[in-house]
């Protein structure tokens, strides 16, 4: 992080190179102006047009009461919070679980970034992204500007499911009274959603991810700016799709900077 901080664009260029960014070199020379290109998104979704979406998420809400002591989730602190999910059985996935993945990071970030399950390594370490998605994820996040450390990286499901299977409904909904107490701790300024099952998921879509990404949205709860981008374990598999990533990436910065 401090070599970042001493030499920010040779820094930027590499992890660019690292995530297969290459054309960023042409516009290096000037990174004001770069930065001056970056356009509102097309299809910018106002957030009374999303809002349609969230609510109508009653079921789910209900499912979410049965499982989970959403009226004691919500008086928690973050450290009371993660004490509690550790203990949590509201779905199967406790049987198999190594043990639970809260999600790591600074407690008054910005940036709020949500995966979708721990998978094998995170599973063992306790960890969110700790495997080779993980690593993608921190180097996403340098082209950027941010050290992990300066974020706070979570997951919609804070326990792995067998295998790496998707997460299914009840996990999902379960789970979900975590996620938004977190949020409602956090208050970040951003939320960077990573993947199909955690961008449909808050969204309350089955939308394809690749209709998603490109816009911005808010959680309509809690009026936070939100963009989907792919998941970088999605990214091992097609680096091609790394160029719309860095589209998402900055689209993601660029609304931080216009609350600033
Ligand atoms: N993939 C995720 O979505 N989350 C992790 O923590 C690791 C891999």
């Amino acid at each position: 992080m401090a070599d970042f901080h001493a030499n920010p664009g040779e820094l930027r260029n590499a992890y660019l190179d690292a995530l297969g960014v290459k054309q960023w070199r042409l516009r290096e020379a000037n990174e004001a102006q770069a930065d001056s290109l970056l356009q509102p998104p097309d299809g910018l979704v106002p957030a009374q047009e999303h809002d349609r979406d969230l609510s109508s998420q009653a079921t789910v809400s209900e499912a979410r009461e049965y499982l989970v002591d959403a009226e004691k989730v919500s008086t928690l602190d973050l450290a009371e919070l993660q004490l509690y999910v550790r203990g949590c059985q509201a779905c199967d996935l406790h049987k198999t679980r190594k043990q639970t993945v809260f999600g790591n990071g600074h407690h008054k970030a910005d940036w709020l970034i949500i995966g979708e399950a721990p998978g094998a390594d995170e599973d063992r370490q306790g960890e969110p992204f700790v495997g080779r998605a993980g690593q993608l994820l921190t180097q996403m996040l340098r082209a950027i500007g941010l050290a992990r450390e300066e974020v706070f990286i979570t997951n919609v499901l804070k326990c792995r499911p067998p295998n790496n299977r998707d997460p299914n409904m009840t996990e999902i909904t379960a789970c979900q009274t975590y996620l938004y107490r977190q949020i409602e701790l956090l208050e970040p300024k951003i939320i960077l959603v990573l993947g199909r099952i955690a961008a449909q998921s808050l969204l309350n879509s089955d939308i394809p991810i690749g209709k998603m990404r490109g816009q911005l949205y808010h959680l309509e709860k809690y009026a936070i700016p939100l963009v989907v981008t792919y998941h970088p374990a999605y990214l091992l598999r097609s680096p091609t799709e790394k160029r719309k990533v860095w589209e998402d990436l900055k689209l993601a910065r660029q609304q931080m900077v216009t609350q600033e």
